[in-house]
Formats: structure tokens, C-alpha cells, sequence
């Protein structure tokens, strides 16, 4: 993309309204405009972002066998009215009603829908396990939206469930979920902490909060350094064996972490002085294992191998790709500005021409951004250089490749990585190299 003709407006004052430092440049970067109280828009590079860890997190649920289904977000009353949660789920729930008078909602999470859906197609126990997810917008009416994106009121969620025969089935799906978590965070360039966490108004007995460390996090937790160490994407899972994702669990939660709601001193002073991590934290997905609670209140079986109906073990998995947008901001900035992890990055690498109107300047950088212009940004504002040095800081690119007349001239550039801040002048070429 060439800046001079696209849509990324940077500010340099700091808004007033945003308290926290993603929030500020999120705003700053041009990432997203609040158009009501806890509602955004995405302009383009927020939204390569938010495209980016959707991509990340579909990939990893598709990986773990889940399917992608696309529900809408109003739903009807009389769903909810089924499982009892239309009165029970309190103001949070935005309620709408149609012309006809009938009682709609914005969905605040789909359990009932999937449920609902799932119910209608199967029929035996040969339908069951089946793991399902979308990626779609939510709406809750947050009493204080506030951190921007990080506590909206309409929010990007992937929301997951599955849907077994009896409970190991479902505990595997668990685990598999887990899985497909720690390998996503990973991805994402993030350490997020798996935390044993209460269920809440979801329901059931098994839950896991994944949180991530940031000062302005808003619950306590503790855990134990060593698991930012650990390598998910290279862990050895039989994902059809439940004893080797029984391994993965064990090891997985031997790992002490806990909010202070659940802080257990007695296991913290075993953990060693040196590994003890205490801090803020931001919680970006939970899963929840609730067994039969949505398939009992709301009628849905299958016919059993035994020709009796039964009802599905169920479990919902969510993960907050919208809140991801500012966590990872929360987690990875300096005072110039965002540091993106090169897995989410809306633009590879930014080319900045000192000098637009030099024939040197302009030949390099046209041959460097052609290499490849979807993911290229290439600063050819007539501005000057400090500006353009300071907006590619500000918004993140995980590489600068900075094209000078002097270095244009024998086809050197400087190139600069963004998370270290380390500059080297190289040929033109290589810097194309180091950056693929
Ligand atoms: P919180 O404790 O922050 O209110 P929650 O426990 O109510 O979140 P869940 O029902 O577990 O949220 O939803 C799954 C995920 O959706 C959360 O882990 C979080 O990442 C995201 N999420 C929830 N509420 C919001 C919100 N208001 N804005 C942005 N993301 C949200
Ligand atoms: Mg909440
Ligand atoms: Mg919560
Ligand atoms: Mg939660």
C-alpha cells in the first residue's frame, strides 16, 4: 500500500478519553474510531490486524477438528426463554423488539443457538463428537466499556462448542481445545496463562480463563515463570488418544498459575523465587465444560447405541479476537508506539523514502515495494523524515527498510527492526531476504 494514497491517519496528540497505553495508540495509529460508547470502527490497518488473528485462530481450531459455521447475531427471545437464561441473563443482554412486536436480542454468546441448530441435524449417537465455531460479533451492554476495545460493548469473538457422547469424550475436547489455546497464543507472539477459573453465568464444572500479563489487566495473578518457556507448537499430541492428551493436560496445568481469587500460598512457596510471576492480568479466552446443561433444559437427544435417547455432553470455547487487538498492544509497546509481533503485523514492513522526488530514492523503493505490495507500506508522503520515522514507530511495522539518497545511490538500505531497535545498512537485496 502506498500511504500517500490510502486511509491511515495517525495522531499525534494523545487523545484524552483513553486511559491506557493500547487504547491511546490504537487511537493514535489509526487503528479504530469509536462511533458510540464501547462500539468501534475498524479502519484499514486495525482491520488487517483483526483479520490476522482470526486467520490465526481459524487456523488452529480447524486444526483441531472444529468446523466453521457463521450464526447470526440476533437471536430470538423464545431461544433463550428455553434454557432459562433470558431472564436470567440480566442487563449485560441488549433486547430488541421488531415491528411485529416479537422479542429479539443481540447476542451476548450462542449456546442455545448451536445448541438449538445441532439438536434439529442430529439424530443418533453416529453424530456425535462434532466440534463447531464461528468468528462473529457480539454485543454486551458492559456497565463501564472502557480500555477501548478491551471491554466494548460490540466485541469480536470466536465462540466454539462441542458436542459428545459421554463425559471422556468431552474432557478430550476439552483438552484438544487447550490445545488448539496455548498453540494460537503462541502464534500470536503473547504468553497467555491457562487459569483454573469459576464458570460463571455459562454454567458447569471444568474451566480454564488464558490470561495474559499486563499492568492494567484487571485481576491479579501468580504463576510460575517457567511456562513462558514452553514450546506448544513443537508439543507431541495424539489428539484421537485421550491418554496422551491427558499427558498434555498434566503437564500443562503442573505449571502453577492462579488469579487471586483462587491464589493458593501454600503450593506459590513451592514454586522457585526465581520463576514466581506476579502481576496484572488480561483474560482473552476461557472454556468452559458444562456437560448437559443446555442439551437437558432445552430437550435436544440423539438416539443412544442402545436405542435410548441421550443427551450430549456439551463445552463452549471463547477467545476475544477484538480484545487480542489491544492485549497485544498492552503487552508489546514502547513510548514511540506499537511493536507488533510479525504473526499479526498489518503490514510486513514499512519502506520509508527519505527524499520522494529523487530518481535514486524513488527506483529503489518502487523495486522494493513491487516485491510484494499487499503487505508492503511504502511512506512516499512529500514529508519530512522525522515524521516519517515517527508514524512507522508509532504504528508497529516489524520492519523499516529506510531508503536514503546516499544509500540509494550504491543500493544499500538501512534496515531497522522494530522490537530491538537495531539498525544495519545492507544491500537492498538482503534486507528483502532478512525480512521474508
Ligand atoms: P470479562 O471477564 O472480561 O468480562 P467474560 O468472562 O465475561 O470477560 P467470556 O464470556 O468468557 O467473557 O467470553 C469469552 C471472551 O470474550 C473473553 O475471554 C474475552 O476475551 C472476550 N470478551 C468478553 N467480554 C468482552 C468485551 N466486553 N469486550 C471485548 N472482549 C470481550
Ligand atoms: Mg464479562
Ligand atoms: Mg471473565
Ligand atoms: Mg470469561
Amino acid at each position: 500500500m502506498r500511504l500517500s494514497r490510502s486511509f491511515l491517519p495517525t495522531l499525534k496528540e494523545v487523545p484524552a478519553e483513553a486511559q491506557i497505553a493500547s487504547h491511546r495508540l490504537m487511537l493514535r495509529a489509526g487503528l479504530v474510531r469509536q462511533t458510540a460508547s464501547g462500539i468501534y470502527a475498524w479502519l484499514p490497518a486495525g482491520l488487517r490486524v483483526l483479520q490476522n488473528i482470526a486467520r490465526i485462530v481459524r487456523e488452529e481450531q480447524d486444526a483441531v477438528g472444529s468446523q466453521e459455521v457463521l450464526m447470526p447475531t440476533l437471536q430470538a427471545a423464545d431461544l433463550w426463554r428455553r434454557s432459562g437464561r433470558y431472564d436470567a441473563y440480566g442487563p449485560e443482554m441488549l433486547r430488541i423488539r421488531d415491528r411485529h412486536e416479537r422479542d429479539l436480542l443481540y447476542g451476548p454468546t450462542n449456546e442455545e443457538m448451536i445448541t438449538d441448530i445441532f439438536g434439529q441435524m442430529a439424530k443418533s449417537y453416529r453424530d456425535l463428537p462434532r466440534n463447531l465455531y464461528q468468528i462473529q460479533w457480539k454485543f454486551r451492554d458492559e456497565v463501564r466499556p472502557r480500555f477501548g476495545v478491551m471491554r466494548g460493548r460490540e466485541f469480536y469473538m470466536k465462540d466454539g462448542y462441542s458436542f459428545d457422547l459421554d463425559y471422556q469424550g468431552a474432557v478430550d475436547s476439552y483438552r484438544r481445545m487447550m490445545l488448539a489455546y496455548v498453540r494460537t497464543f503462541q502464534r500470536l507472539g503473547v504468553v497467555a496463562i491457562p487459569m483454573q477459573a469459576d464458570t460463571g453465568p455459562i454454567g458447569g464444572e471444568l474451566s480454564h480463563e488464558f490470561i495474559i500479563l499486563a499492568p492494567t489487566g484487571e485481576s491479579g495473578v501468580f504463576f510460575d515463570g517457567a511456562f513462558e518457556d514452553q514450546d506448544w507448537l513443537g508439543e507431541q499430541v495424539d489428539q484421537e488418544n485421550s491418554d496422551s492428551l491427558q499427558r498434555f493436560f498434566d503437564r500443562m496445568t503442573s505449571f502453577y498459575a492462579a488469579t487471586d481469587e483462587k491464589h493458593d500460598e501454600v503450593r506459590w512457596a513451592e514454586v522457585p523465587h526465581e520463576r514466581r510471576r506476579e502481576g496484572r492480568g488480561i483474560e482473552v479466552g476461557q472454556i468452559f465444560y458444562f456437560g448437559k446443561k443446555y442439551t437437558e433444559s432445552m430437550d435436544v437427544s440423539v438416539s443412544g447405541p442402545d436405542g435410548k435417547p441421550l443427551h450430549p455432553e456439551m463445552g463452549s470455547y471463547g477467545i476475544g479476537v477484538s480484545r487480542l487487538v489491544g492485549a497485544i498492544i498492552e503487552a508489546s509497546h514502547d513510548e514511540a508506539g506499537i511493536i507488533w509481533p510479525d504473526s499479526v503485523a498489518p503490514f510486513r514492513a514499512a519502506i520509508l523514502n527519505l527524499k520522494p522526488g529523487d530518481a535514486a530514492c524513488d527506483a529503489l523503493c518502487d523495486r522494493l515495494y513491487a516485491t510484494d505490495p499487499q503487505n508492503l507500506l511504502l511512506d512516499d508522503r512529500a514529508d519530512r523524515a522525522g515524521a516519517k520515522f515517527a508514524d512507522a514507530d508509532l504504528m508497529g511495522h516489524p520492519w523499516q527498510l529506510v531508503v536514503g539518497p546516499r544509500g540509494a545511490a550504491s543500493g544499500t538500505v538501512e534496515l531497522k527492526r522494530r522490537a530491538t531497535g537495531e539498525r544495519e545498512e545492507i544491500a537492498a537485496d538482503e534486507a528483502l531476504a532478512r525480512i521474508a
